[in-house]
């Protein structure tokens, strides 16, 4: 019924698919048939991992009508089937799209697929050098960017990419290795997150294999490091990112970093790390003018077959706040309230959306309370006790998670965090915040939780 089963599917994921028939009649008793018909029956039971069940939707319409209308029925529902509380994970999965998704999907040209480099990376179709809009803010990232895929380890290397969260830098990585592997499919193309890389080398170094891990990094033509300011302060990765960076450079292949801050600003970070990053081409991407934000998202609009006009562009891009994620998420809102309704995308709907969604009300953080909520159904552990002094091991574990996700979200000062948490002393707090980031520095399967809990408190966050 869902996708032929190999031999890597895993126990966990057939335990979910088994249970997918009755998570649907329950959750779809709960809802107009039409809408069940529209939208639960496009959800695939992809996985389940580390207690996160991971389900895919074709589009983000979808998602998003998901998330707002139903996202804890699944929960609660996938939960009672499977006997054990789990949280949810929206995924994107646009292979998984029909053709009769959404009306107003146009019928668009198929992607080019691009072989998967030798790695196993395979860049996502979404991010491509054609549908990223340059302006003044982007040009030299993305003239760096052209460069570097035409010729890699040429020209500039390293090329070292910063700017605020959101602003493309994701996207223009993923455009270098697919203009690569599109010329050649067996270029050695490595796209690692630094936080990623971190956590592969932990876990080497715990089962020493650290030559391994060595082998398969150096093993490139092109290395791609996503979001290098996560190595700040992590001083045995910083070590192994220099040597391999050293190694990389003197073989003339081609290294590209992106970062949220300039190389100077990367405290806690290797004074010479830091000047070999500045060796080569450092460009910045800075916040994009009105003009190029209704250009961005009049592309995409295009791109997910969106009728958007430049008018209600031009709105969006000067009313709702933030990074191009948001603006996305912003208009998604958008295309899901029309279609609803069964209603155009006008300049009325766009000002109640914003009006709903992105007034300064609207946009008031996850309360303390919804935190604590929150790990409470995952660890099912009452509230109180939470707050309360017990030191049972798995009512603390609950409690610390509670503190990190607390100043994670809040960025309340430990004073006040210890307040919320029963008057208790600031240092306890932040003894508690580094001993769950440590934990997620170490173990893949509890960063996992973590992070799907700061998901599902931020579901619009970065
Ligand atoms: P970052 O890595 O800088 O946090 P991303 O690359 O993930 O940001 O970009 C966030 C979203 O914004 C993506 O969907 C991306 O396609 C889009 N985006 C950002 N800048 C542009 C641009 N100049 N043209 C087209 N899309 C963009
Ligand atoms: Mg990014």
């Amino acid at each position: 019924m869902y996708d032929q089963l190999t031999f890597e599917t895993r126990e966990e994921d057939l335990r979910l698919r088994g249970c997918w028939e009755g998570v649907l009649t329950k959750v779809s008793s709960m809802m107009a048939p039409k809408m069940a018909e529209r939208f639960l029956s496009r959800i695939r039971p992809a996985g389940l991992h580390d207690g996160v069940a991971v389900l895919e939707v074709p589009n983000s319409f979808n998602g998003e009508w998901i998330r707002s209308r139903c996202l804890s029925d699944l929960q609660e529902a996938i939960s009672e089937e499977l006997g054990e509380t789990v949280l949810v994970e929206l995924r994107v999965n646009a292979a998984a799209r029909r053709p009769e998704i959404t009306a107003m999907a146009e019928v668009k040209a198929q992607p080019v697929v691009v072989e998967r480099s030798t790695n196993g990376f395979s860049p996502s179709d979404k991010y491509r050098f054609d549908n990223f809009v340059t302006g003044q803010s982007n040009r030299l990232a993305f003239a760096g960017a052209k460069a570097i895929a035409a010729e890699p380890g040429k020209k500039y290397n390293p090329l070292f990419i910063y700017g605020p969260s959101g602003l493309g830098k994701t996207h223009l990585l993923h455009s270098i290795a697919r203009e690569i592997l599109l010329r050649d499919p067996s270029f050695p193309v490595v796209y690692i997150s630094a936080q990623q890389f971190a956590e592969e080398l932990i876990s080497s170094l715990q089962q020493g294999k650290i030559e391994p891990f060595r082998r398969a990094q150096r093993n490139v033509g092109i290395w791609l490091v996503d979001d290098i300011q996560f190595i700040a302060g992590k001083d045995r990765t910083q070590e192994e990112l220099f040597y391999m960076f050293n190694h990389l450079h003197q073989t003339g292949k081609q290294i590209v970093l992106c970062s949220d801050r300039p190389p100077r600003e990367l405290h806690l970070m290797d004074e010479r790390l830091r000047s070999r990053f500045e060796s080569g081409l450092v460009a910045d991407i800075q916040w994009p003018d009105t003009e190029t934000r209704s250009a961005i998202l009049l592309s995409k609009a295009h791109e997910e077959g969106v009728p958007l006009t430049t008018q209600v562009a031009l709105y969006l891009a000067e009313h709702v706040p933030g990074n191009i994620r948001n603006l996305e998420g912003a208009m998604t809102k958008l295309a899901v309230q029309s279609s609803l309704n069964d209603h155009e995308i006008s300049m009325d709907l766009a000002r109640e959306m914003v009006e709903l969604h992105y007034s300064q009300a609207a946009l008031a953080k996850p309360s303390f309370t919804q935190i604590l909520d929150v790990v409470s159904k995952f660890y099912r552990i009452p509230v109180e006790e939470i707050r309360g002094t017990s030191r049972k091991a798995p009512i603390a574990l609950a409690r610390h998670v509670a503190v990190y996700l607390t100043r994670e979200v809040t960025q309340g000062s430990w004073k006040h965090i210890g307040h919320q948490f029963g008057d208790r002393d600031h240092t306890s707090m932040m003894h508690a915040y580094e001993k769950i980031s440590k934990m997620a520095g170490g173990d893949r399967d509890f960063a996992n939780v973590v992070r799907s809990l700061l998901r599902n408190l931020n579901p619009d966050g970065q």
